[in-house]
């Protein structure tokens, strides 16, 4: 099993990365979406959750009421603590668990956006860094539907490009067009992945 960590600062295209390496066949093992996956309707992180923060963080229907939780824990470290403690072991596990149902001789990739911020480094054969610049990745996110504000405070709260190209083994820009991008993926995989 060849285990890698992607990473890049939000708006670089690590979504993108990881849709063209499991094109290639990768196991794709996207922490955001696991987050998401183990507060839904009726899970036992979703309960933890409810009794943790109160009612008032479900919807009507039962739901995580998302901007009611943001709104707590936006300006409140501790209770974002709090929500890190319930969220962060759950969602190991489950990414434990997609990795054990891996063959032996897959290629997994591990989407981390916070990888350099959690100092997770070292948990992987190679770490993968997409990088865009930030006006860049501010002009796609705002195509993507976030407002500017809201991508420059996220931009600003990450870690830098300079941090995260100190631990990669590898660097991916993505300050072109899609089509390049693709191509070093291509030139990755070859270099890195199917020689073994
Ligand atoms: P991340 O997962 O790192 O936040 P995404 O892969 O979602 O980044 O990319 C952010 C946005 O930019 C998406 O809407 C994506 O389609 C777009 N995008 C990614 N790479 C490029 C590119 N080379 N040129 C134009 N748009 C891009």
């Amino acid at each position: 099993m060849l285990r890698i960590g992607l990473t890049g600062g939000i708006g670089s295209g690590k979504s993108t990365v990881s849709t063209l390496l499991a094109e290639r066949g990768a196991v794709v093992v996207d922490a955001d979406r696991i987050a998401r996956e183990v507060l839904e309707p009726g899970t036992p992180g979703l309960a933890a959750v409810a009794t943790e923060f109160g009612p008032g963080v479900l919807t009507p229907d039962g739901a995580l009421d998302r901007p009611a939780l943001a709104a707590i824990v936006f300006s409140d470290a501790a209770a974002r603590s709090r929500l890190d403690a319930i969220v962060h072991p759950l969602v190991r596990a489950r990414s434990a668990e997609l990795l054990a149902a891996a063959e032996p001789d897959a290629v997994v990739v591990n989407d981390v956006p916070l990888l350099v911020e959690t100092g997770q480094a070292g948990s992987y054969d190679l770490v993968v860094v997409v990088e865009a610049d930030p006006e860049t990745r501010i002009r796609r996110l705002v195509g993507r539907g976030l407002a500017e504000a809201d991508a420059r405070a996220r931009i600003a709260a990450q870690a830098t490009d300079e941090q995260r190209r100190a631990v990669a083994d590898v660097v991916l820009d993505n300050s072109g067009t899609p089509e390049q991008l693709a191509e070093q993926v291509a030139r990755f995989w070859a270099e890195h992945v199917s020689r073994g």
